[in-house]
This record gives structure tokens, C-alpha cells and sequence, in this order.
């Protein structure tokens, strides 16, 4: 695949549009309420971030979990040319909504990406390829070519893909053999706070499933796929994650580790793992 698109936040090339464009609740994740399209209070006029530092001290922690796939400095520098919305007040409406198309055809770039180099077969690999031109075609189009865009069609054609090459790759792991006497290893379980630790996963299918504060440490993620599933606060130390299926880095971001986790080698261990 000849996808020439940056994939990871850089964040200096970008007019700190997850900082504007969106809004959050004040929760556990944010110390405050900002609506979408208004610029956070800790945002300084150059677009840095003022508590950058000491965003999770702060109650800022949503901020060290969100990852835009690399839509920032796209929508940035290749929609609107370098030109911010501070400069021009008139873009600013487009540029925000832009941005949120943008990220989320990246993210279906980088589950394509995997899911191509995943499969043995050849015509699925084909098929990601394909539609990765496709999507790719449509993120670095103009603002009304990505506005364009039917996310919605796109996002069903990649969840059809990636659930096939899902199934092969874990087909190979025994994953028929691992449901039957874990029920709770399942696409969707509730598993928030479960004991998982040192146990050998591979090839389930943890699809959307929740893990929050489940224990994982020392087990064996391989082949297992986690498309959603909910990771905050999942206890990964010593756990294997090289080659689990749709990990992404904000799942990471939000649960916790240290240097004994393994990740693929396209995900980075947080600041916080220490
Ligand atoms: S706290 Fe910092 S990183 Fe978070 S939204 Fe505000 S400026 Fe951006």
C-alpha cells in the first residue's frame, strides 16, 4: 500500500484543534466543562498546552488518552494550508467540523493498515488496500470533499474487513477452543474488574468488551482482538500485547502499565507508566 499519510499526532503542525474543536464534561477525565468549538482555557496562543506537563495532576487525564491518528496537522497544514482559524476567523466552523471527519477516516486507516498486513490472505489484503486509497483519497481531499464523505457506509465496509481478517488471524490461535470454558470471553462481555492475569488468551475475541480495572497482568494477548474494547484502567503489567489485533494508542493511554508490558512496535508506552 503506497499510503503516504501520517498516522500519529504532530501535534506542532497542528492549530490545537482537539483543544478547540472538541468539547468535554467535567468528570473524572476533565477538571471542567468546554463546550466544542471554543479553545480550552489552558490553551496558550501559540496552540501549546500550558499544563502539558501536568495534565493528569491537574484532572486533565482525558487529554493524555486522546489521539487523533494524525488528522491534526492533515486538516492543519494540507486542508487549510497553514493558514489557522485564529488567522481566519471565517474557516473555523469548517475547519472543526473537517477535523472530526478527518480523524476518524484516519482511524479507519490505521485499523485497515493492520488488518492488511494481519491476513494471509491475499484478497483481503487486496480489499484493505483498496479501500485504504479510497479513504485516503477522501482525508486529503479539500474541506467539501472530506465533508462529503459517507463515514457511515466507509465505517461498515471497514467493520466487514476487519471482523473477516479478525476471524482468520484468530481461527490460527484456537479461539473456538478458548470460548467455550471462559463464557466471559466473549465480544461485548462485561468484564470491568475481572481477574485475568497470567492466563493465555490468544485468539479470543474481546471485541467491545469491557476490561476496565480488569487485571491482565502477565497474561498473553496475542491474536486477541480488541476493536473497542475498553481498557481503562485494565492492569497490563508484564502482559503481551505484541501482537494483539486493533490495539490503538489511546486504549493504551488509558490503561496502566510499566516496562515489562510489551506492545507492537507502532504504539509507544505512556508517560504515566512511568
Ligand atoms: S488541557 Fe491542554 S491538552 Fe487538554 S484540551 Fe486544554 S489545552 Fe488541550
Amino acid at each position: 500500500m503506497t499510503l503516504s499519510l501520517n498516522l500519529s499526532p504532530d501535534c506542532g503542525n497542528c492549530f490545537a484543534l482537539c483543544c478547540t474543536a472538541l468539547g468535554f464534561a467535567r468528570s473524572a477525565d476533565f477538571a471542567i466543562d468546554k463546550p466544542a468549538a471554543s479553545p480550552c482555557p489552558n490553551m496558550a496562543d501559540d496552540f501549546s498546552c500550558t499544563i502539558h506537563q501536568r495534565l493528569r495532576p491537574r484532572g486533565f487525564r482525558g487529554c493524555t488518552v486522546f489521539d487523533c491518528f494524525g488528522a491534526g496537522q492533515v486538516v492543519s497544514q494540507r486542508t487549510f494550508s497553514g493558514t489557522s482559524w485564529a488567522q481566519d476567523p471565517s474557516s473555523t466552523s469548517s475547519m472543526f467540523a473537517v477535523f472530526k471527519v478527518v480523524r476518524q477516516l484516519h482511524e479507519m486507516l490505521w485499523y485497515l493498515a493492520e488488518a492488511g498486513q494481519r491476513t494471509f490472505d491475499p484478497d483481503l489484503a487486496a480489499a484493505a488496500d483498496h479501500l485504504s486509497e479510497a479513504i485516503a483519497a477522501a482525508a486529503q481531499g479539500d474541506a467539501s470533499t472530506v465533508l462529503a464523505a459517507d463515514v457511515e457506509t466507509l465505517h461498515g465496509e471497514v467493520r466487514a474487513l476487519l471482523m473477516e481478517v479478525s476471524e482468520e488471524v484468530r481461527a490460527s490461535y484456537g479461539a473456538e477452543d478458548q470460548q467455550i470454558p471462559d463464557g466471559g470471553l466473549r465480544a461485548g462481555a462485561d468484564l470491568m474488574g475481572a481477574n485475568l492475569a497470567d492466563r493465555r488468551l490468544c485468539g479470543s475475541d474481546l471485541r467491545g468488551a469491557y476490561l476496565i480495572g480488569a487485571n491482565l497482568r502477565g497474561s498473553d494477548l496475542t491474536a486477541v482482538d480488541l476493536l473497542g474494547t475498553d481498557l481503562r484502567g485494565a492492569q497490563l503489567h508484564g502482559a503481551d500485547l505484541t501482537k494483539a489485533l486493533y490495539l490503538t494508542q489511546p486504549q493504551i493511554n488509558a490503561a496502566e502499565g510499566d516496562p515489562t508490558t510489551l506492545l507492537p512496535p507502532q504504539l509507544t508506552k505512556p508517560a504515566h507508566w512511568g
